[in-house]
């Protein structure tokens, strides 16, 4: 199919697609996250004098996901529409294609994404390319772990994890599972970064605080442990604070273990590395990324599997093509590594790309990436739109939310 047919409302065509075709300028936007969006935004701003470039933005979902803020949702302290904002109402002018990226050909540059309930193919063509795909989750290969593990990275992971903790609260009550109440009511977190701590803690609150309206369960069954390769917990924030972080959980009834890596689980055993087995039916796996699959497929540079880009956040040698974001490595020249992969970065990231692609478009004078703690405030506040359309920031307005949300299982537009 051809980029005339590229639109996520029928397959019969639309003025947006037909001034794709015809445009002089496609950018193509890959992926809705905190990269994809915010590169959305700024093309919009920075290009809305141009009506002849058609900018698209291809995700997976119709909505931006608030990930730090999963685990409220997991843990039963937040609904899941407050943290979700429907991209339709984020992009005024950027074109929204909900559907799964299948291929990237940087030879013939085009994208192939399908869609629909017989998952046909649309082939988007571009001169500029955006990749902000995110990463997987890494599982090591360790065995038994993919199988049996949950992850806390999507909308549907928070839900799984929340149907979890209700059903296993609910099991360990019952009369017949005398036997296996502490099993099910252990909950092993591994990964002690920012997703690893906070999911632990949410789930620790939750349970503990629901365990006194079961009058077969008392706190005595719960138990909830983290579990770190690192000596700290929360290695992002210092040794000072995981250690102040690891008081605070441990006085809450936390069991940190660190130091230590899962070497397997079969069934309900989760095995470590020191040797000790842990009998618990439910583990989350937050240790670890792995590249997307389609930016691991891709014939271009990488450093640690993510997309080695220049100071500009362009890929050396391809020609219009740009990365960010969790799947983007920039080397950061004051500390000689690289940038983190966080939604701070990938923000910025987002920005700074999306203003080198309209001054190509434009003519105008590239800049390079460079995250300055000191204008990160001013940025912040300036992005007006995203903040005000999320509760997490100010004021979302629920039934705004609620119209225009779809995701798999719960509803579609
Ligand atoms: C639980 C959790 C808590 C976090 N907490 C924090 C925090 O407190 N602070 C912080 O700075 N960072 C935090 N992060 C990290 C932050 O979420 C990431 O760094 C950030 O999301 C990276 O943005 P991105 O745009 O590169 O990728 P993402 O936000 O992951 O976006 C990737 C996008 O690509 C889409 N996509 C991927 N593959 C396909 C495909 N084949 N087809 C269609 N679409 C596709 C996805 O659906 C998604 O929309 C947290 C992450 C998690 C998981």
């Amino acid at each position: 199919m051809n980029q005339a047919e590229n639109h996520d409302e029928g397959c019969g065509g639309t003025e947006d697609s037909a001034s794709s075709t015809d445009c002089a300028n496609r950018v193509l936007i890959l992926g809705g996250g905190f990269g994809g969006i915010y590169a959305a935004i700024e093309l919009e701003r920075a290009l809305r004098a141009r009506s002849d470039v058609s900018i698209t933005l291809v995700s997976r979902d119709n909505y931006f996901l608030f990930t730090p803020m999963l685990h409220e949702v997991a843990a039963s302290d937040l609904e899941m529409n407050t943290i979700v904002n429907p991209l339709r109402k984020m992009l005024r002018r950027v074109n929204t294609f909900t559907g799964n990226i299948e291929t990237i050909n940087l030879e013939r540059r085009y994208v192939a994404v399908t869609h629909g309930f017989d998952r046909h193919v649309h082939e988007l063509s571009y001169d500029h390319l955006i990749i902000a795909l995110g990463s997987s989750t890494n599982f090591f290969g360790l065995p038994g772990v993919q199988d049996v593990a949950l992850t806390i990275k999507t909308l549907d992971d928070a839900i799984e994890l929340r149907n979890r903790l209700i059903t296993h609260l609910e099991e360990a009550n019952s009369e017949c599972a005398a036997g296996q109440r502490q099993p099910l009511l252990t909950f092993v977190v591994v990964g002690a970064g920012f997703a690893g701590v906070e999911t632990l803690g949410g789930i620790n609150d939750f349970v503990r605080e629901a365990v006194c309206f079961y009058p077969n369960l008392t706190p005595e069954f719960v138990r909830t442990i983290l579990i770190s390769s690192d000596e700290f917990i929360l290695p992002e924030l210092g040794k000072k604070l995981g250690a102040y972080a690891q008081r605070k959980l441990a006085a809450r009834g936390v069991e940190i273990i660190t130091s230590t890596r899962v070497t397997a689980v079969s069934g309900s055993m989760v095995e470590l590395s020191d040797g000790r087995k842990i009998l618990a039916t439910t583990l989350i796996w937050a240790a670890g990324n792995a590249p997307n699959p389609l930016v691991a497929a891709l014939p271009i540079p990488k450093s640690g599997g993510r997309i080695l880009v220049n100071e500009y956040l362009a890929v050396n040698e391809v020609p219009g093509v740009w990365a960010l974001g969790d799947c983007a490595s920039i080397l950061d020249h004051k500390t000689g590594g690289f940038y983190p992969p966080t939604a701070q970065h990938a923000i910025r990231e987002a920005r700074c790309a999306a203003r080198n692609v309209a001054a190509e478009i434009v003519g105008g004078k590239k800049k390079p990436f460079g995250f300055q703690a000191s204008t990160a405030r001013e940025e912040d506040a300036s992005c007006s739109r995203l903040d005000a359309g999320s509760v997490f920031c100010k004021g979302l307005r629920m039934r705004d939310c609620q119209t225009y949300f779809h995701h798999d299982g719960i509803g579609r537009l």
